[in-house]
């Protein structure tokens, strides 16, 4: 991104000199800054070169400040070598330029610009052997000046950059903790309290999901009303607290059957249950009310005030939505409804089947 700022500098620097000082330039003092010159091209060059390798990309505070460093003490190491004056200040000027591109522009880190800014000091160390040291300290001045305005800037921006990065982290950490506690409230909407199982309102969604999906599909959706009988006197003769323990019992022999992944058990009220069997025809939805009515029997939860037996027993309605027959979810309900209805008054502790027709066609 910023290659095209280095060239500008580059082409920059070079025009400076040649439109202000073009008739100064000859002699030893042509020979310095064409050396120069074309040192710090070969340096930018390789630099922009570097800059392309995705290996380098990745840690660019590992060179740049050695390029950036060669780059300034070409530049004092010029300036110290001109004899004309003015073209001494002039490579003064270009240097305090190069310095504010490498500590600033190209956003190093502030170790990469000190040592950038080192790499370009330790130039001065041939000031004593200089022939003419009149600019040296005035160069030095100027130097520590700017790099250390630059270093102060620098220091600043990664400051600034950190505090944004620390943000940013602990907005995602925020943003992902929303998430989760979205997703945990998504799910306690779906379940029954007391159970465990999905509530009546997942069950409505699920319902009209697979009923969509089996017409689409022509498939067979089967659903069963499993009801557990006398429950009042349940509750009458062993306590609430005791009805809401004999609840939970019995949902979860009725998860333990219905296990596959399409298959969804919820609680549809009070102590009804539903079992929605996507794909399932009339043969399977009975053989799965048998299942259901003998694992509640195997629990054999006491139920002392039952004329049906002497443990916690349940009635099943089933009925089954046949591809094509054009009934609505709702009359697949009422017919496991009225199933149950047939199954109580048969005298509980089993299962009633209702054919699910539709009231009319559509
Ligand atoms: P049937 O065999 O005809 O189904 O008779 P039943 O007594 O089971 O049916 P009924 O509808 O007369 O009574 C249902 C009882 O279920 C009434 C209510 O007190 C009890 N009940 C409903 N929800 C809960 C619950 O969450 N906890 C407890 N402990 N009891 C509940
Ligand atoms: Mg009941
Ligand atoms: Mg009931």
């Amino acid at each position: 991104m910023w290659s095209p700022l280095l060239v500008l500098a580059y082409v920059g620097c070079l025009g400076f000199t040649w439109l202000f000082h073009a008739e100064r330039l000859h002699g030893a003092d042509l020979r310095v800054y064409a050396r120069a010159e074309g040192l710090a091209l070969l340096l930018g060059m390789g630099g922009l070169v570097l800059a392309r390798r995705p290996r380098w990309q990745l840690r660019p505070d590992a060179w740049i400040p050695f390029c950036y460093g060669l780059i300034v003490f070409t530049k004092i190491g010029a300036g110290f070598l001109m004899r004309d004056g003015l073209l001494a200040a002039n490579q003064v000027y270009i240097t305090m330029l190069v310095v504010l591109i490498g500590m600033l522009a190209l956003q190093l880190s502030l170790r990469a610009a000190l040592m950038g800014f080192l790499l370009g000091l330790s130039a001065f160390a041939m000031a004593p052997w200089l022939a003419d040291g009149r600019y040296a300290w005035m160069f030095l001045g100027h130097y520590l000046l700017t790099s250390g305005v630059c270093l102060f800037v620098a220091m600043i921006l990664e400051d600034k950059d950190r505090m944004a990065f620390l943000q940013a982290m602990l907005l995602e950490r925020e943003r992902k903790e929303v998430q989760r506690l979205n997703l945990e409230l998504a799910e306690m909407a779906r379940r029954d309290g007391l159970t465990g199982l999905a509530n009546r309102r997942h069950f409505d969604e699920v319902l009209q999901r697979e009923w969509e999906r089996s017409r689409r599909g022509a498939h067979p959706l089967a659903l069963l009303m499993i009801d557990v009988d006398h429950f009042k006197a349940f509750n009458d003769h062993h306590g609430h607290p005791a009805g809401d323990g004999c609840l939970a019992q019995v949902a979860q022999a009725l998860s333990s059957v219905v296990k596959r992944p399409a298959d969804l058990v919820a609680r549809y009220g009070g102590e009804e249950f539903v079992a929605l069997l996507p794909d399932t025809d009339a043969e399977g939805a009975r053989e799965l009310a048998r299942r259901l009515i003998e694992q509640v029997d195997r629990v054999a939860l006491r139920h002392g005030a039952s004329p049906a037996a002497a443990h916690v027993t349940v009635s099943v309605g089933g009925s089954v939505l046949r591809p094509g027959s054009g009934a609505s979810a709702q009359e697949l309900l009422a017919a496991a409804d009225a199933a149950l209805y047939q199954a109580k008054a048969g005298g509980r502790h089993g299962f009633g089947f209702q054919a699910c027709e539709p009231t009319r066609l559509r």
